[in-house]
């Protein structure tokens, strides 16, 4: 419909031409929605969204049936600058932040390519350290001393530097202790309550993002095996025993 800023059409998508990860994958992200991609490691689940990047292409994977839909604009072969361009900011697993620039320079790294007045920048970094007091706090100091979770709050801020139409988050729990991840999810929430920031998340975590998400959809081997509204996923048999670890 008009109001889904992703669809994603059953894609089938190769690396090296030979190898089939994804065997038909089709998905929806509504327009200020959070959407979470949820399966075991290997499932396919990054795969998926760098099929949305177009980081594929700089690893020799390609989407070889199917399409990929933003704002109605097909985008499945299109290059990662020119995705990018167009509002879809991918947060990488493992951050990727500069540990040689200090937290407030990694947040201004991203607007290089903007050309932002200097007024419309303090306006975004005082949003940022709206939502990540803690990045505040830090902001002098190199990135590299932050923690695992700075780190992860950090790399968050810099995607929201730059205004998302939608936002790819890439495991934002990884490596994580339990009352961070909360805290993240948290503020992953509230970005989307009061930005309306549209987001895809990608998650191992099945019991948070099962919280923090509207609709989640369920990965294996290749292929959408389940998907539905969080609250009846949540209540789901299959999905509570091998997901949530409750029988
Ligand atoms: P993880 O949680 O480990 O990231 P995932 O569900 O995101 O798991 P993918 O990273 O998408 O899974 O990987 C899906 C499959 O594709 C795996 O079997 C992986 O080995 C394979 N794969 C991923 N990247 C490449 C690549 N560049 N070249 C070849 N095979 C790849």
């Amino acid at each position: 419909s008009a109001e889904d800023v992703l669809v994603v059409n059953n894609i089938e998508v190769v690396y090296h031409d030979v190898i089939l990860v994804l065997k038909g994958v089709s998905l929806r992200v509504p327009q200020g929605r959070i959407v979470t991609l949820l399966g075991t490691n290997g499932a396919g689940k990054t795969t998926t969204l760098k099929a949305v990047s177009g980081l594929l292409l700089t690893e020799d994977g390609a989407v070889r049936k199917g399409s990929v839909e933003l704002q109605g604009r097909r985008i499945e072969s299109t290059p990662a600058e020119e995705i990018v361009r167009r509002g879809v900011v991918q947060v990488l697993e493992g951050r990727r932040i500069f540990k040689h620039l200090t937290v407030e320079e990694n947040l201004r790294v991203g607007l290089f390519a903007r050309r932002s007045r200097g007024a419309v920048v303090r306006e975004d970094l005082d949003r940022v350290y709206h939502y990540f007091p803690r990045l505040s706090e830090l902001r002098g100091r190199l990135a590299g001393y932050a923690s695992g979770g700075e780190q992860q709050m950090l790399a968050i801020g810099r995607a929201l530097m730059l205004h998302p139409t939608l936002l790819l988050l890439d495991e934002p729990s990884l490596g994580l202790a339990p009352l961070l991840v909360q805290e993240i999810f948290g503020i992953v929430e509230r970005i989307n309550r009061e930005e309306g920031t549209t987001i895809l998340l990608v998650e191992q975590n099945a019991r948070m993002a099962l919280r923090t998400a509207h609709y989640g959809y369920i990965m294996e081997n290749g292929r959408i095996v389940l998907e539905g509204e969080s609250a009846w996923l949540r209540e789901n048999p299959d999905v509570k025993e091998f997901y949530l670890g409750l029988t």
